[in-house]
This record gives structure tokens, C-alpha cells and sequence, in this order.
């Protein structure tokens, strides 16, 4: 019945590219794909910010305080990359949670393929959020990427407090506003090893290190961050 239903949607409405809107089926296609700027062979060994040669620190981490282990990102926040989280978040294109994930494999393959994660996390919602979007994108991410990976999805952190936009706020602000948010609902037990942690985006780098202090704090050794896309502070 399900499958009858999606073969007549599929006909009056067939899936298209939400960039150019060329006819595909998993709603980006080839050609916009190949227009995401990938990051490189060059990374900041920490915050995976593309860089011209391999640093171990760069600009926009050396004086941070930030407690994941590594960050590392499918392409920079430009372009198509950025439009294409703008359709999966703001107009709730779900559809294309398998293409995206199929991203952050890509990466995980590239960056950590040495690291045997116990666990994947990802940044949650506040509830508020959460019932309001109808979905939290990254929760979808891990979900997918746990399946493909044969990895549990834990869902330990949650988000207690509504926060600013991180956008309207100054660099210092922007690091206060997620101090306290972030609290543990799981089991210590299974909280343990390296966990990867999935978000969208990687901008400052705050939030993910919030909820990597929290998880630290609960029994984890070591956080890996993995993101679709990576914004750039400092060009
Ligand atoms: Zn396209
Ligand atoms: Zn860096």
C-alpha cells in the first residue's frame, strides 16, 4: 500500500534536485554535488578547518578551549552545501537524510578510518525546538550513519534551555550562551570509549565541545566530531 502510495506521489510530484531542480531521485543531483567545495587533503589536525599546508593548530582554534579530540567536516559552508542544509532544516526536505549521510560516510571514511567508535552521539533540540521544526536534522544524521555503520545511536545529551541564535551573538557571547545547556540523560556504562558526535554545521566549534564536556564528564575518552559542513570564521 505504502509502496502503491509512493509510486503515485512519485508520478504527480517525481523527486527533483532541490538546487536546480533537474529530475533525481535523491533530490540532489551529480552535477550539483560536484559543485560542494570539498574539504581537502589540508586540514587543521584539530578543528579540520581547510588550511594551505597541515597545521596541528590554526587561527580559529590555537586559543580555544575546546574539548573534542578532532573535528572533521564533509566541505566548506558555501554555495550548494549551505542551500542544501537550508532545504533539509527550514523546509523540511527529510528526504534527504540518506544522501547527506552518505556525505558524512564519505568523511568518516576519509578522516577517521583508523578510530573503532564505540558509540555515535548527536546535538540535540530543546523540545521547544524539536516539536517546532518537527525533526532535529542531526539527530536523522546519526540515526542513518548508525545503520550504515552498525554503530548504536545512544541519544544521551539533551538540551535543557532555549538558546540566542548563536548568529546574532559576538565570538564571547556566542561561548556563554551554551555554557549549562547541555545535560546527560543516559547510562554512564555505555558512555564510554570514542564516540563519535554528528552535527550539520561546525561554526565556532562551542557547541560541539559543550556537549563533548558533557559526555567526557560521563565516562567517554575521546570525541570525535563529524559535520556536513564547515563554516569559516577567519577566511
Ligand atoms: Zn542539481
Ligand atoms: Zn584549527
Amino acid at each position: 500500500m505504502i509502496r502503491i502510495l509512493k509510486s503515485l506521489i512519485d508520478i504527480f510530484f517525481p523527486p527533483k534536485c532541490v538546487i536546480c531542480s533537474k529530475l533525481n531521485e535523491n533530490f540532489l543531483c551529480d552535477d550539483c554535488i560536484r559543485n560542494i567545495s570539498v574539504t581537502g587533503n589540508y586540514v587543521c589536525q584539530f578543528c579540520g578547518k581547510p588550511t594551505i599546508r597541515s597545521v596541528n593548530k590554526c587561527l580559529e582554534c590555537k586559543d580555544e578551549k575546546l574539548y573534542f579530540t578532532k573535528a572533521r567536516s564533509f566541505g566548506i559552508y558555501e554555495g550548494v552545501l549551505k542551500d542544501v542544509i537550508a532545504e533539509y532544516k527550514y523546509k523540511n526536505v527529510r528526504a534527504l537524510t540518506k544522501l547527506l549521510t552518505q556525505l558524512l560516510y564519505i568523511t568518516l571514511q576519509k578522516y577517521y578510518r583508523d578510530i573503532s567508535f564505540d558509540s555515535i552521539e548527536y546535538i540535540p533540540m530543546t523540545k521547544r525546538s524539536k516539536s517546532f521544526r518537527g525533526f532535529n536534522q542531526s539527530e536523522l544524521l546519526a540515526k542513518e550513519l548508525g545503520k550504515i555503520t552498525e554503530l548504536s545511536v545512544n541519544g544521551f545529551l539533551i538540551k535543557t534551555k532555549n538558546t540566542k541564535k548563536q548568529m546574532s551573538l559576538s565570538l564571547s557571547e556566542r561561548r556563554k550562551n551554551l555554557i549549562g545547556v547541555f545535560d546527560f540523560v543516559g547510562s554512564k556504562e555505555n558512555c564510554r570509549g570514542d564516540i563519535l558526535l554528528i552535527d550539520d554545521v561546525y561554526t565556532t566549534g562551542y557547541t560541539v565541545s559543550e556537549c563533548s564536556k558533557v559526555l567526557l564528564n560521563n565516562g567517554a575518552n575521546d570525541i570525535y566530531v563529524l559535520t556536513l559542513a564547515r563554516s569559516l570564521l577567519i577566511q
